[in-house]
This record gives structure tokens, sequence and C-alpha cells, in this order.
């Protein structure tokens, strides 16, 4: 898992996390902590 990567959504912010179901690295603003999902997985379908 690569921590020094840009967020994959916006790339413009270094991401933080990983979305536990498509693996995106995304950054604070594009993750959805209470379900650990990017905010493309956590939006639905
Ligand atoms: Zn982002
Ligand atoms: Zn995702």
């Amino acid at each position: 898992m690569s921590v020094a990567s840009l967020c994959q959504i916006c790339e413009s912010a270094m991401a933080v996390d990983t979305c536990d179901t498509c693996g995106t690295a995304v950054c604070a603003t594009h993750y959805d902590r209470a379900t650990g999902l990017c905010t493309d997985c956590a939006a639905g379908t």
C-alpha cells in the first residue's frame, strides 16, 4: 500500500487512505471515514 501518492479523484491533494472497495488512493476530502470508502463508492453504484 503506497502512502506517498496523490488522491486519484482530485489529483491535487496527498492521499491519506485507500478505499476498501475499489482500492483508490484518496485524500481526506474524498474519503468517507464512516464507511471506509472513497466518495465515488460511498455515493452508491
Ligand atoms: Zn481528493
Ligand atoms: Zn472506492
